[in-house]
């Protein structure tokens, strides 16, 4: 399967979404050198913060999941169920001004590291960010013509092998 759509009418479908999400993650990441690359796409106020709190929380990070906007990138260690630990990286790029920053602030490294990249604006550095395993699209709520300020259609697509075995553990 290689796209999955959910209308998530309230912020609570949307955690449960992500929470769903974080255990398949979890799953995957169990196999000691894999790297998972998520794009959060959709426009301010979309819900992809959200969604990334939910999910880094729901792969058990206790702490607080603040907005990347004016540091590009926050990192996170996770503990796996085996006992070893992952590391997830969550970039807000819309202050990014060139690739350049990018290279600079040494962020093509983070792509190898065990765990996984979740990319807010991915399109103010697309050249120089490597392929997506998953990408996951919020567009605003609208039921019956009007708009529901509380809901959000969330579609998630995959565009590598390892993406679509994500994607079909989720919609299994
Ligand atoms: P972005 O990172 O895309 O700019 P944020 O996650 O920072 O967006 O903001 C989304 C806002 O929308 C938050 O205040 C969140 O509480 C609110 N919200 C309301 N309903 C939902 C929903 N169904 N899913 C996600 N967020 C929602
Ligand atoms: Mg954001």
């Amino acid at each position: 399967m290689d796209s999955f759509s959910q209308y998530c009418r309230q912020e609570a479908e949307t955690a449960a979404l992500a929470q769903h999400l974080a255990r398949c993650l979890s799953q995957l990441l169990l196999e000691p050198t894999a790297h998972i690359n998520i794009a959060l796409e959709g426009d301010l106020g979309a819900g992809k913060t959200t969604f990334a709190r939910y999910l880094i929380q729901g792969m058990g990070y206790a702490g607080k999941v603040k907005s990347p906007t004016y540091t590009l990138c926050e990192p996170y260690t996770l503990e796996t169920n085996n006992g070893s630990s992952l590391t997830a990286h969550h970039f807000d790029l819309y202050r990014m001004r060139s690739p350049l920053e990018w290279q600079e602030a040494g962020f093509t490294e983070y792509f190898d590291m065990p765990g996984f990249c979740l990319i807010e604006w991915p399109e103010k550095a697309e050249a120089t960010l490597p392929p997506f395993d998953l990408r996951i699209r919020l567009e605003p709520g609208v039921t019956d013509g009007q708009p529901e300020e509380q809901a959000r259609q969330i579609e998630i697509n995959a565009d590598t092998a390892q993406g679509r075995a994500l994607l079909s553990l989720l919609t299994f």
